[in-house]
């Protein structure tokens, strides 16, 4: 028999009726149940959390007893990092040394970053406003807050949100994917034994287009914090307008890196190799358009080919494997689909655009890492997210089409820029619409670092000081202070007094 992973609402592990399969896009088998949430569980959820917000003590905990807790959180995460860097490789498919070096412990970081510094992000601020008037500005928790995950970084995106939201004094809903829903459950086990407060944390594992409305357009939610897909952030969008509520939405992005003709090939092509092929190039900055400049074009697209050919595809529970599968065979078919379209409208395939052959991936998700060229800006692979291992390498000649190239574009997630000329690349970095920045790098996420797309890649921040104040509200309080204990209202009516 498969184990259950159970909900965790208001302080108890809670097993449905109703169940999921959990699919380890490897092998194609199931893993394990999970239990899924109906109306009723939401209904639960929501009462659980508004309840322990209003009347319970977590928002009413000193900092350094919530503090305590976060911290608490981030060691139980490095306790089982070994066995949750292993579930999520099986239910994500990603490959187990990104797990075991990146996923799971950056998400103890997060926790662990946020215990450190959050006390000074909360500090009231002073202000003397004239002589008859002083302020404070006060930074309170928002109350209700949900939190949805998408299946790319299960674990990881639920921290940056969760630790966030709770170090303010919020009490959560997190609702992971339903593709990966395993390593949230299990940090509700992790929450349990911190010993929070019931109600603090609820998880409900369910399908966004059955709960999701339930969820988000509910008076008691006060603010939804959502990581996903366009089409979902705009179905959520129109939830939340029923009862207006704070959102912040972390969605798609078709970034580009600009690699000028001065930089070390080899540096370039590596780095370049990372900066799409990571995680199956399910990754919302992939860089899945890249523009070379034309003097290097040719040796750096034989070079870029020659190592994309070299990429060792394998289970992902294999700490050879370079590249895992794709998280299902519904996103594998959307990746073949824009490849069979954007050769349609022209486009040159280099190398990749199948499905292996080996006998050993034959019933998982892989697909061979792809290579484009000469694409037409028009076509739909150019301007649409494909999230799969599918890049485009299209030239320019000078700074001014790259730019215009990497602002071609809906979205404004993440551009690179490799250059040795750092000032010019910092130049550069001021036009181009894109939320995040990497000059010679790329993928550096800093913990103390705000991170969030433009246009319509959303809005709103994750980490860093301004990533956790998105989970306050702030508050102004006027403290009158003329000079003869009267205020200035005094004075309208009351002239004669
Ligand atoms: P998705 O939109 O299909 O699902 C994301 C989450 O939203 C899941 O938990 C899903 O169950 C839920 N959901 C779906 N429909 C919903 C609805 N109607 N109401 C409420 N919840 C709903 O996205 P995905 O396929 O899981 O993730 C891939 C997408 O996420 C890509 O577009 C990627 O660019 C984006 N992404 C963005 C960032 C970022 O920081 N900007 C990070 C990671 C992923």
């Amino acid at each position: 028999m498969t184990p259950n992973h159970p909900l965790l609402i208001n302080g108890k592990f809670v097993e449905t009726k109703e169940r999921l399969n959990i699919i380890n896009p490897s092998t194609g088998k199931v893993i394990a149940e999970a239990s899924i949430a109906s109306l009723k569980e939401v209904e639960l959820a929501i009462d659980g959390a508004r309840e322990a917000f209003d009347k319970g003590e977590w928002p009413k905990l000193s900092l350094s007893r919530r503090k305590d807790f976060i911290s608490r959180i981030a060691r139980g995460i490095l306790d089982k990092a070994g066995e949750l860097a292993k579930l999520e490789t099986e239910n994500s498919g990603k490959p187990i040394k990104e797990t075991t070096f990146m996923d799971i412990p950056s998400a103890a970081k997060t926790f662990e970053y946020i215990a450190h510094n959050f006390e000074g992000f909360l500090k009231e601020e002073d202000l003397t406003i004239s002589s008859e008037a002083k302020a404070k500005l006060v930074r309170e928790p928002m109350g209700v807050v949900v939190l949805i995950i998408p299946w790319n970084y299960p674990l990881l995106i639920a921290a940056w949100k969760l630790a966030s939201a709770l170090a303010a004094g919020n009490t959560v809903i997190l609702k992971p994917s339903s593709l990966t829903p395993l390593t949230a459950l299990e940090l509700g086990k992790i929450i349990q034994e911190a010993g929070l407060p019931k109600g603090a944390v609820n998880i409900i594992n369910g399908n966004g287009a059955s709960i999701g409305e339930a969820l988000c357009s509910d008076k008691r939610v006060d603010m939804i914090s959502f990581t996903g897909s366009n089409d979902s952030g705009r179905q959520i969008l129109r939830y939340t307008s029923k009862n207006i509520k704070k959102s912040i939405m972390e969605l798609g992005g078709k970034s580009a890196s600009l690699i000028f003709s001065d930089v070390d090939i080899d540096i370039a092509v590596n780095s370049s190799l990372c900066s799409i092929f990571l995680n199956q190039g399910q990754m919302c900055t992939a860089m899945s358009r890249i523009f070379v400049q034309d003097k290097i074009y040719d040796k750096f697209i034989n070079n870029f080919v020659a190592k994309t050919q070299g990429i060792k595809l394998g289970l992902a529970d294999n700490y050879e494997t370079q590249m895992g599968p794709l998280i299902s065979d519904a996103q594998r078919k959307k990746v073949i689909a824009y490849i069979e379209k954007a050769k349609r409208e022209g486009a040159n395939l280099l190398c990749g655009g199948n499905i292996p052959p080996a006998a050993e991936l034959k019933n998982g998700y892989f697909f061979a890492p792809t290579v484009l060229s000469e694409v037409n800006p028009h076509s739909h692979i150019f301007k649409e997210e494909v999230f799969g291992p599918v890049v485009i390498i299209n030239k320019f000649s000078d700074a001014e089409q790259a730019e215009a190239l990497a602002n071609s574009s809906d979205f404004g997630l993440a551009s690179c820029i490799w250059t040795k000329d750092i000032d010019f690349a910092e130049r550069l970095s001021r036009k181009i619409n894109a939320g995040v920045i990497w000059i010679n790098t790329y993928g550096m996420f800093y913990d103390q670092l705000p991170y969030g797309g433009f246009k319509q890649s959303g809005f709103g921040k994750e980490l860093g000081k301004e990533g956790f104040l998105e989970y306050t509200r702030l508050k102004n309080v006027i403290i009158d202070q003329a000079p003869d204990s009267k205020p200035l209202v005094n004075y309208w009516y009351g002239l004669s007094s």
